[in-house]
């Protein structure tokens, strides 16, 4: 009976909140329906303006990592994946149970450490994917202390203060390289079962970042051996 009565007081209430949601609204009989982009309603939709209202809006805190994601360089889908990372909005196992699409008991790492898949377990610490790294970093002959953050990750690895200005790029487009092998590498894990070699993984590293300069950079003139 409650139960009853508290439904009709709901239904009630959301019929209210919908009138009033119509109160400035005039319906025109002789005018179609159409979609309006309420950012811009003379021009209408655009990426750029959408962009710039992303951007602009939420979350402001810490934003400078944010803006080195997009580059001419970077495929547009690795740029996406990086944002999506640095705002932990990529479908690991913990995100997933946090929206309910998975049960919290399968929440555990791939790499069976016992550990919850979350980002920042999945990218940065020693576990079969994220030992990725060290395989770079002895590649790169860097030394390089894990700040165990992703975005001081992505900072302290691109901006390496004893390296030139000019290099900055080159390691921004290796970062995303490594990043984005090692997240491939975790759904091929995932879903074919299959396991890479860290020397393998590091192969499709130097590839992917030789094959995303090469193609945009034109004063790029060296092959994959050098
Ligand atoms: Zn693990």
């Amino acid at each position: 009976m409650w139960r009853h009565r508290l439904l009709v007081w709901e239904e009630e209430e959301s019929v209210k909140k919908c009138s009033i949601l119509f109160l400035n609204t005039v319906l025109q009989e002789n005018a179609n329906d159409t979609w309006r982009w309420l950012l811009d309603t003379a021009n209408g939709y655009t990426v750029s303006g959408a962009y710039s209202f992303i951007t602009t809006s939420g979350d402001l805190v810490d934003r400078s990592p944010v803006d080195d994601v997009w580059h001419k360089q970077i495929p547009s889908k690795v740029s996406l994946f990086v944002w999506r990372l640095f705002r932990n909005r990529l479908p690991t196992k913990e995100n997933l149970v946090h929206r309910r699409v998975i049960q919290p008991d399968n929440v555990a790492c791939a790499s069976r450490c016992g550990h919850p898949e979350t980002a920042k377990h999945l990218f940065l610490d020693y576990n079969i994917f994220g030992s990725l790294w060290y395989h770079v970093w002895l590649w790169l002959s860097i030394s390089f202390v894990n700040p165990g953050d992703i975005r001081h990750h992505f900072q302290q690895f691109t901006n390496m203060a004893r390296l030139p200005r000019a290099t900055h790029l080159f390691l921004r487009i290796i970062w995303f390289a490594t990043a984005w092998v090692l997240w491939k590498e975790r759904n091929n894990h995932d879903f074919q079962n299959t396991v890479c070699y860290s020397s393998i993984l590091l192969e499709k590293v130097k590839l992917n970042s030789f094959s995303w300069l090469k193609a945009k950079e034109t004063t790029f003139n060296y092959n994959y051996h050098d």
